[in-house]
């Protein structure tokens, strides 16, 4: 891909402040962080979101991204973090390589992630989970 930012830093074509790396996975910090520490976690190999992803692929970067998520946690002192993965422009993804977000997170950040809930009438519950089941 030659137009990824993502893939580039990979190659070493353009810098990054990497905190891991291995065969399968890249693991550095994000440039606009919404927690100072914040992490990216990225496949190697070029894939655009979640379920493009290989199996081996997605495995290594997962247990990347449980690694660098304990390491910012002794290091930073943070209690807890979280993990987001943007997948799709309508998910608020801009770098189309699939990446996870680790995210530290402080007692009394001003950071929020969460989201009003909606309520399922009646039945449409069940119909939801059909719709999907029919795809597994
Ligand atoms: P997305 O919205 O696609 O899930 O997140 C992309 C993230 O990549 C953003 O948080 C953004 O700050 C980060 N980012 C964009 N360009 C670069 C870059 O060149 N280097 C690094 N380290 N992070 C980047
Ligand atoms: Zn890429």
């Amino acid at each position: 891909m030659e137009d990824c930012i993502f893939c580039k830093i990979v190659q070493g074509k353009i810098p990054a402040v990497k905190v891991y790396e291995d065969a399968h996975a890249i693991g550095f910090l994000d440039i606009m962080p919404a927690n100072k520490g914040h992490c990216l976690v990225a496949p190697k190999k070029h894939s655009q979101a979640l379920t493009d992803m290989g199996d081996k692929d997605l495995a290594a970067t997962i247990l990347a991204a449980k690694k660098i998520a304990k390491a910012i946690s002794l290091g930073l002192g943070n209690a807890g973090f979280n993990i987001v993965m943007n997948n799709g422009k309508e998910a608020g993804q801009v770098v189309n390589h699939a990446h996870i977000h680790i995210i530290p997170r402080f007692q009394k950040d001003r950071l929020r992630i969460k989201w009003s809930h909606l309520k399922y009438e009646d039945n449409e519950i069940k119909e939801y989970a059909e719709k999907i089941k029919k795809f597994i």
